[in-house]
């Protein structure tokens, strides 16, 4: 049987350690401030700034709500982050996403000053992933890095195959395997033979948002698998990229959704605030 990887668990362990170096900088009188901004009320944004807020409140860092309508202009958004860009006082800033078609995200993110970009989006903190540089790294596939690291699974000289190149988890992700030396394939939706290249994986990580699209025949038998999707299946109920019941069987460590990469990438924000504050 595979030992089930605690996402809850092992991020609970996480925040407590930032709970504690939050307190150390407080004493040094080192205040993290992050600005939240969330255009228009879609309910799975309020879901996440909601969970965000609350993250931040558990572990001691202040955080400013931004809560503006769905008709705020790109301008008036930019306007805003310009000014949380000025103000000292103001540590990091995260603009959820997605925000509504008439704004162009890309602008958006290339507008926050990078020492503040807690996700790791802009395109310096992108670049300076990819050459090994200090930068913020995207929360959920550094989350990933820990779940594995901290559940004692060697990376170094393993095959590992990402699934999934979206610039926000599959592209990230290969760059970090690939710096704690794995030997790294990303797959697509345009990759041929895609059972025989997923089956190449000592760790597989499946990033498709796609329910339960990687059943037994796609992996390798001891294969690490690590889901990151957050789908519904056809009965509305929330599940991963992964058949767990098909793969659990057969592979020798898993994530489970919920409560597996999940929570870490909120308690990976929370990092890169404190990150944020250091990198000063
Ligand atoms: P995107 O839709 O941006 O990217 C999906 C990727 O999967 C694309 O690269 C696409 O290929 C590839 N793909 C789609 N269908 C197939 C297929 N049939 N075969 C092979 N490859 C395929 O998604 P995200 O990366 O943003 O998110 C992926 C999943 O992870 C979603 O379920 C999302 O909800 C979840 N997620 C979870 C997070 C968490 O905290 N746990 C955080 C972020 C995302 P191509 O590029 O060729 O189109």
């Amino acid at each position: 049987m595979a030992m089930t990887i605690d996402g809850k668990a092992i991020s609970q362990r996480i925040k407590d350690e930032l709970k504690e170096q939050a307190a150390a900088l407080k004493k040094q009188g080192i205040k993290i401030t992050l600005a939240v901004i969330q255009v228009g009320n879609d309910p799975a944004s309020t879901v996440y700034v909601r969970n965000k807020k609350k993250g931040c409140e558990y572990i001691g860092i202040e955080s400013l709500s931004y809560e503006l309508p769905e008709e705020t202009t790109q301008q008036e958004l930019l306007s805003l982050i310009g000014e949380l860009n000025r103000k000292e006082d103001v540590s990091g800033i995260l603009v959820q996403l997605p925000l509504p078609a008439h704004i162009d995200e890309d602008k958006v993110i290339r507008a926050i000053d990078p020492k503040k970009d807690v996700d790791g989006f802009h395109p310096q903190s992108v670049g300076a992933l990819c050459i090994g540089q200090p930068g913020f790294v995207s929360c959920t596939p550094a989350g990933i890095i820990q779940l594995l690291k901290r559940s004692s699974i060697e990376i170094a000289g393993k095959e590992c195959v990402v699934l999934g190149r979206s610039n926000i988890v599959g592209k990230p992700m290969a760059v970090l395997m690939l710096r704690e030396n794995a030997t790294v394939t990303i797959a697509h939706s345009r990759t041929r033979d895609l059972k025989e290249v997923t089956k190449r994986a000592d760790i597989l990580i499946a990033a498709v948002g796609k329910p339960k699209m990687i059943t037994a025949d796609y992996v390798k038998e001891g294969a690490v698998v690590i889901d990151v999707g957050i789908n519904r299946d056809e009965n509305g109920k929330l599940c991963g990229d992964v058949d767990f019941e098909s793969v659990e069987p057969l592979c020798s460590a898993i994530t489970p959704v919920p409560g597996g990469v999940g929570p870490m990438t909120i308690a990976m924000l929370l990092n890169n605030c404190l990150e944020s504050v250091r990198m000063d």
